[in-house]
Order: C-alpha cells, then structure tokens, then sequence
C-alpha cells in the first residue's frame, strides 16, 4: 500500500513563502492530515497537480506568483478546480477578505494562528468537501449497475472526441443492446432482470481496460462503450470480448429464440481522422444503425462500420 492510501483525514497543500508558517501549520495539522507544502505560487500548482489534495492553505502574499493568481489558475485548471482553497493571511482589511472570497476562495484564516481555529477551519472544509465529492460520484453514476450513466458518458464523450480531434487519432463507440431482454423479464420476473443487468455490465466493465475507456448505462439494457484513440481494429477486439464474456456468463435465457443464454448485440463505429468534419452525435447515431444491423441479422453478435476519409 502505498502512502497515499494511508491518507489519514485527507491530504492538506500548505503555501507559504514563510518556512515558519509552514512549520506551524504542519505541526497543528500534521497529526489528524498528510500535509504537503510548497514555499511559492508555481511550486503550489506542480505539486497540486501531482498529489491532487483535497485542500489548500493558501498565502495571499507571496513574491512572484500571489495567492490570488494561484487561486485564478486552479479555478482555470479542469484538473484542479474542484480543490477548495482557504486564504491564510495578515491582511486584515474587509476589502482583503472580499477580494479572496472573489478569487475562489472558500474560507479565510488569519494571522497569527490560532491553532484550534485552524484546525476547525480545515476540518469543516474536508467534510464539504468529501460530501461534494460523493455527490459528484453519485450524479454520475447508474444506480443499478454501478457504471457511469448517461450524463457522465455525454460529458466524457464531448472532451475525448475534442482531444481526438486536436492529437488526429480514432475515436470509437460500442453500443450494446441486451437481447429479448423484455422476455427475460417476463419469465424470471424484473428483479432476476435487475440481476442480469447488473452481472452484465460487470462482465462487460472489464472488457477495456485503459484509463480512458469509458462503460456506461445509456438506457434501460443499453450500454456504450467510449473507446477514445481506438481504431476499427482495437474496437473489433472489444466488441468480440464483450461478446465472449456476456455468453461466458452463462444466464439461462430460456425464453430467448436467438440463444439459450443471455446474450447481447452490437453495434461499433470508429470515426477515423481527421474527426474536424464529423461529430459525435454521427458517431453514435452510426453506431445505432449498426446494432439495429445486428438485431437485424440474428442477434448475439455484432456489426462495424467506420466514418471518415476512406470509410467502409
Ligand atoms: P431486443 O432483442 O430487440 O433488444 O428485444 P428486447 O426485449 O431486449 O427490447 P425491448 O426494447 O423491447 O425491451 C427492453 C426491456 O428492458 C423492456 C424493459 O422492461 C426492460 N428494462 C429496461 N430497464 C430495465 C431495468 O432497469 N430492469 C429490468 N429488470 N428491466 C429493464
Ligand atoms: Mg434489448
Ligand atoms: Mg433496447
């Protein structure tokens, strides 16, 4: 294990160009936190960026990059933006306080310290902080299955076909229908189908395994499968993974004329670069007919197509 999952009570930025300041928060903070500093503006950035904290200590007053212009970078940043920041300060004026609660900050802490209000303060911000981040999760999520839903997968979509887009590389979509599964439902009964659909989507969450491959519930038994720099060939071994896992699975389905267990059909398509004169929602309307094509052709399978230059 390594340390970073030993994380006590979340992971704390201190940014002070002080080496005492850091010394006194680190000591105040140190038993119940992971506390990590950074004794400049642009250090404060690169170690939030590689440690991702759940909270930053942040000195208004620094040489070179100030407290407000390292607040005006994280609120920019998609990465960082979501870091809540307290402003740690000895100015004092009402305009101060104002101009950090301006800049994105989400508390205000004096000095010199108090250490109990300190503590107080950093722990009331972790706990909003952790239920934001629950909230975040669930609003993404599918109830049932676990795996993203609808609204996370348009999201992911959207940023990975501009990232395609802009390197020139494939970007590839797997839509995935369950078979008869109305008549699954009427056999076992809707919570067996409940069952099914949450063991499906099992199977099939390890079917792509890079870090931005992206499973989602898109309806009902409808899955997709996101497949960002993927090209027909990546795409195929996918879709007959899925295929292969879903019958692995072995679910009785004794109501189903297309095979005696559950089984699923596809539709894949891979837009090919460049993606400038396409978009996404071809993309997924083309994968669409391609699962229709399938269902068409017998079910428990699945059908490909591409766009782009030279599409077949
Ligand atoms: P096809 O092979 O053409 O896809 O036929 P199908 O029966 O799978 O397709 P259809 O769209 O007619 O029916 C889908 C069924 O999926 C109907 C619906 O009750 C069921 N369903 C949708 N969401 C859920 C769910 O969350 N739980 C359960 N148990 N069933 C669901
Ligand atoms: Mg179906
Ligand atoms: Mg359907």
């Amino acid at each position: 294990m390594s340390w970073t999952n030993l994380a006590r009570n979340g992971r704390i930025l201190v940014v002070d160009d002080a080496m005492e300041n850091i010394q006194i928060l680190h000591h105040a903070l140190r038993d119940e936190h992971d506390v990590l500093f950074a004794l400049d503006g642009e250090k404060a950035l690169e170690v939030a960026l590689a440690q991702q904290p759940d909270l930053i200590l942040l000195d208004a007053v620094m040489p070179g990059m100030d407290g407000y212009a390292v607040c005006a970078a994280l609120r920019g940043s998609p990465r960082l933006q979501d870091i809540p920041v307290i402003f740690v300060t000895a100015l004092s004026q009402p305009e101060d306080e104002t101009r950090a609660l301006e800049a994105g900050a989400v508390d205000f802490i004096s000095k010199p310290f108090n250490v109990a209000v300190v503590r107080a303060r950093v722990r009331s911000q972790l706990t909003i902080k952790r239920q934001a981040d629950a909230m975040r999760e669930l609003s993404m999520t599918d109830g049932l299955t676990g795996v993203a839903n609808r609204r996370s997968f348009n999201d992911a979509l959207e940023a990975e076909w501009r990232r395609c887009a802009r390197a020139g590389l494939p970007l590839s979509v797997i839509m995935i229908d369950i078979d008869h599964f109305k008549l699954y439902n009427d056999h076992y009964g809707h919570q067996a189908g409940d069952l099914c659909l949450q063991q499906v989507s099992a199977a099939m969450a390890g079917c792509a395994a890079r870090p931005q491959d992206l499973l989602a519930r898109y309806g009902g038994e409808e899955f997709i499968l996101l497949l960002p720099q993927e090209g027909p060939e990546g795409a195929e071994v996918v879709a007959r993974r899925i295929l292969d896992e879903v019958r692995r699975l072995q679910l009785p389905h004794a109501a189903s004329p297309s095979a005696p267990h559950v089984s699923a059909s596809l539709g894949v398509c891979t837009a090919l670069p460049p993606l400038d004169n396409l978009d996404s929602s071809t993309l997924i309307r083309e994968a669409d007919s391609q699962l229709y094509l399938a269902k068409q052709g017998g079910r428990n399978r699945h059908c490909t197509s591409t766009l782009g230059p030279g599409a077949a």
